[in-house]
């Protein structure tokens, strides 16, 4: 009995799994039609300077939509990055944020591009010149471009991925550390690499005004990078309480959905036609 019921638990487990690769399998494989088929787009969500409320730079947040269904990038990169297609795929958002930024500076709009790595597309042969590349063909200057970087992908062949990272910023690429305070070793992190920027994770700004503890690493963290010299990003302001604060602590830049959520190119363009900040109200 007690084996007719372990065999059982086996077999339901086995079955559990099976669908679980049927599905990621399809998921590669519409991802790779995806491509193909262009069926990607890149949105853009404006950061702007706390102190002036200019919209400083755009972070390029990669879409897709699966049919009429909407996938987050969580919900694929991994995916993407196990079949490998995250190279080709990230490739394709390198050119055309570089492309979409510099027109815009074209217009005398003096804005940066900031973009998500993965460290499979850092590790990828050629990473170094295929950035070169897609700045000479945009011509958008190497100190417009903004290269965000996560812990955890350098707790893999950490030295090349620092070695390629150090070689682009001495191009005068920046770099930053995204959702910064997250990991166990982001204070480490800011001697291994040369670091020019750090946004300071969500959870931390969600609890500004509300949490004591959190409002208090905010302001540490703020301070942190200013006596490092660097460009502290706080990301994820929804309130305008949050924004007060943050401007209070002489937080350099915000981003969040109180300032403006990720758009279409479309979207920019109208945003630099009127020259307005989209924080014009709270300013
Ligand atoms: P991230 O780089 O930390 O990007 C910020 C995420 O927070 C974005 O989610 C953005 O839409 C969201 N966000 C911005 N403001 C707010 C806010 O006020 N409240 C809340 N709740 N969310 C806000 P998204 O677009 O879903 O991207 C999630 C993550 O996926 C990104 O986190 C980044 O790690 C990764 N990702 C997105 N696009 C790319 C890409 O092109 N390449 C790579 N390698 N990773 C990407
Ligand atoms: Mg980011
Ligand atoms: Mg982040
Ligand atoms: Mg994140």
């Amino acid at each position: 009995r007690a084996k007719e019921l372990g065999g059982r638990r086996v077999e339901v487990f086995a079955a559990h799994m099976h669908a679980d690769v049927v599905r990621r399998l399809e998921l590669a494989a519409d991802l790779q039609r995806a491509l193909l088929a262009e069926q990607f787009a890149v949105e853009y969500q404006p950061v702007v300077d706390l102190a002036t409320s200019r919209v400083t730079a755009v972070e390029a947040l990669v879409r897709w939509w699966r049919g009429s269904t909407f996938v987050p990038p969580q919900q694929f990169l991994g995916a993407a990055e196990d079949t490998g297609l995250i190279v080709p795929l990230s490739e394709w958002i390198l050119r055309e944020a570089c492309r979409e930024v510099a027109n815009w500076r074209a217009s005398s709009w003096d804005i940066g591009l900031s973009l998500n790595l993965s460290s499979r597309q850092i590790t990828a042969p050629r990473f170094v010149e295929t950035v070169e590349a897609a700045l000479a063909e945009s011509g958008l200057p190497a100190s417009a471009l903004t290269l965000e970087v996560i812990e955890e992908m350098l707790v893999e062949d950490a030295e090349e991925i620092i070695n390629r990272l150090s070689e682009l910023r001495a191009l005068g690429v920046r770099l930053a550390i995204d959702d910064f305070g997250t990991g166990y070793a982001s204070l480490a992190l800011l001697r291994q690499l040369p670091v020019d920027i750090i946004k300071i994770d969500p959870s931390f700004v969600s609890g500004l005004g509300r949490d004591e503890t959190l409002t208090l690493l905010t302001r540490t963290i703020v301070r942190l990078g200013h006596d490092l010299g660097l460009i502290v990003v706080a990301e994820g302001i929804e309130r305008p309480e949050q924004l007060e604060l943050l401007r209070e602590m002489g937080c350099t830049r915000g981003q969040g959905y109180l300032v403006a959520r990720p758009m279409a190119a479309r979207g920019v363009d109208s945003l630099m036609r009127t020259n307005l900040s989209p924080l014009q109200n709270t300013a």
